[in-house]
């Protein structure tokens, strides 16, 4: 059933092969076929201004007042291309190498490779665009390391990267609509993907103002509608980011794929109390030059500065001296939960660890007073000119901790936990980022992505920028060329009558409970079980466990919840309930396809596959698939397998020892 479209040929020819021979629209019908983007983060901004800029009617939605507003424009640490700037020994295939290692043997060779070779073609329309990238002295651009590689070749801006290339994204996405290409609808909510003959052929959306329905014609439909961490409740993604537009169009028939692939990022502020709604993400670009310990000494009850070196447990340098501080991100979170686990934790909660940048101040202090030829400063000169470096590189960063903690980083260590922060899963796409629903496209973090079980940090912005610059402008043409004959439809069309009653049927039923416990309220019991069943560590009886507490959840939820104010006015508890319910069908689906990967790989740690020293043990021989699950009514989904096969790179047992 799912056939992948994978160009024949070698790995590093099949994209150039793609893009030869796929098929064009000439510019006269591009004129005439109608495309809505469903979202406008970094994926959906740059398809719409790119499919703009080529001569396609755009319809672009989203639900915030602005595009400027989408999620990416929280991503701080960076964007990685293959570019060697540093002559370190990067190149695509490095790149390509470090992606498919870091996901765990679990995503496509051939998309991975076109993801690095376009790569380098991302740096090149940014710094077109006039993205403020971070500089060396010369003039030359700057990079920096994340997790998983040994190389330099992540690019940033400060700890704004999302949100300078998000500036750079909407500037060109807002020419179109000056242009009159691209026509923005902000603050409206898809709720619903219309089918005609199989095909996706439009939307039905919410105006989130007055509360009215709208019907929308699109000869294809792309989501690019970002991840659904906020499962978990506590997140470190935006308080809107949802996976409504994803489970419609799940429901409707498009694949769902490795719902259970979470990533959780080590670097976090840890969770203060019971109030808490929202997680801090302390970049991970600070493991470049932060030191990650925990005492050695049980119940330590010393301050941090005050505990002699040889009493710290630097544990990541420790057990993984090829990479240290640097190992992929589900091997750092793990590594954080095994020593708070075995009692080492830092902090009220002893759930932390400790972030410390006093050996990186004093080197960098002793490197400029070096460059100012100060051969005898004093101790106090040298950290006061590190922490001038360090304020250059993370200032943002730290003044965002001291602000949220209270405390000043540059004097004492920061305390971290791991925190759910991307989701690897999403719709299941083909080479050419099509789902199971012809014509309808997921780019970004909603679709299944290149990050098999484990995303690397800076790789996202990378995804979700190759998928909308670089890849849909030539794979949606291939689709579109065959539809210059059809005739776009009209909106008062049986099948949106059709969808768009059964949106407001949902809505009134929703609004008709008129129960007794808020929507909030059940979104935190729902991230309670999922993060505590389906988190950093699962296993069977676990998962088993929630499966059942969140059917009973959803049952709750559809009888007792309290909707207060009315449907055809501003209502964001109502926009949350409906969200809130979908995420409730999806924690479902996320614990049964936990249950059913008897292995651990990358961000899914089943217990009860692990090797002697607690690293993730896979299972090629039974999981080397992408399990995509089809939507059979309520409770109930079937499994598909898309195999992998891997003829460049041969899997094996992940080391970053
Ligand atoms: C704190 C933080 C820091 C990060 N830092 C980095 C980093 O340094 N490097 C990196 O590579 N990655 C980073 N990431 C990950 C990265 O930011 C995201 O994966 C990426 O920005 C997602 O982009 P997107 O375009 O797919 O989705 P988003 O930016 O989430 O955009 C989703 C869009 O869809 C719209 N939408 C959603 N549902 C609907 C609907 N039903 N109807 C209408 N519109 C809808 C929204 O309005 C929005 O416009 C970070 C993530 C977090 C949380």
């Amino acid at each position: 059933m799912l056939n992948s479209k994978i160009p024949a040929g070698n790995l590093e020819k099949k994209w150039e092969e793609y893009k030869g021979h796929c098929k064009l629209v000439n510019p006269a019908n591009k004129r005439k076929l109608e495309v809505i983007v469903v979202g406008t983060g970094l994926a959906g901004a740059s398809a719409a201004a790119s499919l703009g800029e080529l001569g396609y009617k755009v319809k672009a939605f989203c639900f915030q007042d602005s595009p400027r507003r989408a999620h990416s424009i929280a991503a701080q640490g960076g964007i990685n291309a293959a570019k060697n700037y540093q002559n370190d020994g990067d190149s695509v295939f490095r790149l390509f190498y470090d992606t498919i290692k870091g996901g765990d043997y679990r995503a496509r060779e051939a998309n991975v490779h076109r993801l690095a070779e376009v790569s380098v073609n991302i740096i090149d329309q940014c710094v077109a665009q006039g993205v403020p990238f971070a500089r060396e002295y010369g003039g030359l651009l700057s990079n920096r390391s994340f997790g998983g590689t040994q190389v330099q070749r992540t690019f940033y801006a400060a700890g704004q990267t999302g949100q300078q290339l998000l500036i750079g994204a909407y500037q060109a996405l807002e020419r179109q609509v000056a242009l009159g290409n691209v026509k923005m609808y902000s603050r409206h909510e898809m709720l619903e993907v219309v089918k005609i003959d199989g095909k996706a052929r439009g939307i039905i959306a919410r105006d989130l103002v007055s509360g009215n329905l709208e019907k929308h014609f699109g000869h294809a439909v792309l989501l690019c509608t970002g991840g659904y961490g906020n499962v978990f409740y506590l997140s470190t993604n935006a308080m809107g980011s949802n996976v409504t537009a994803a489970w419609k169009a799940h429901r409707q028939g498009a694949l769902f794929s490795n719902p259970c692939f979470t990533q959780i990022h080590p670097t976090c502020i840890p969770v203060s109390g019971d109030h808490q709604s929202k997680l801090t993400l302390m970049s991970e670009s600070l493991r470049n030059d932060g030191r990650i310990w925990v005492p050695k000494n049980l119940n330590e009850t010393r301050k941090a500065v005050d505990i002699p070196e040889e009493e710290r447990d630097y544990y990541l340098e420790r057990r993984y001296p090829a990479f240290g501080n640097l190992v992929p991100r589900d091997v750092a979170s793990r590594a954080a939960k095994e020593r708070c686990d075995a009692g080492y934790g830092v902090g009220t909660s002893k759930q932390a660890v400790y972030l410390d940048y006093a050996a990186a101040i004093e080197r960098y202090g002793k490197i400029e007073a070096g460059k100012q030829g100060l051969e005898n400063a004093s101790k106090e000169t040298i950290i006061a000119m590190g922490k001038e470096v360090v304020k250059e590189k993370y200032g943002n960063l730290f003044d965002m901790y001291a602000k949220i903690t209270g405390e000043d980083p540059y004097e004492v260590p920061m305390r971290i936990y791991p925190a759910v922060h991307y989701t690897m899963g999403g719709l299941w796409v083909d080479y050419e980022l099509q789902t199971t629903i012809p014509g309808l496209y997921a780019l970004g973090e909603a679709n299944f992505s290149e990050h098999g079980a484990n995303r690397l940090g800076a790789s996202a912005l990378m995804q979700g920028l190759a998928d909308g610059y670089f890849v849909i402008p030539y794979t949606i043409g291939n689709y579109l060329a065959d539809e210059i004959y059809s005739k776009g439809v009209d909106t008062n069309h049986p099948a949106f009558e059709e969808a768009e009653k059964a949106v407001r049927e949902r809505i009134e039923k929703l609004m008709s409970i008129k129960g007794t416990q808020t929507v909030e309220s059940f979104h935190k019991r729902l991230g309670k079980i999922i993060w505590d069943k389906c988190g950093m560590a699962r296993n069977a009886e676990g998962l088993k466990q929630a499966i059942a507490e969140v059917q009973a959840l959803k049952k709750e939820f559809w009888s007792d919840v309290r909707i207060p104010g009315e449907i055809n006015e501003m209502n964001p508890e109502l926009d949350k309930a409906n969200r809130v319910a979908d995420f409730i069908e999806l924690g479902e689906l996320m614990c049964i396809d936990a249950l059913n990967r008897n292995e651990s790989c990358g961000g899914h740690f089943r217990e009860e596959y692990q090797t002697e020293d607690g690293e993730a043990l896979r299972d090629d021989e039974n999981f080397m698939y992408v399990a995509s699950w089809e939507f059979k009514g309520e409770h109930n989904w079937e499994l598909h397998k898309e195999e992998l096969k891997y003829e460049v790179i041969k899997p094996s047992q992940r080391n970053y020892k």
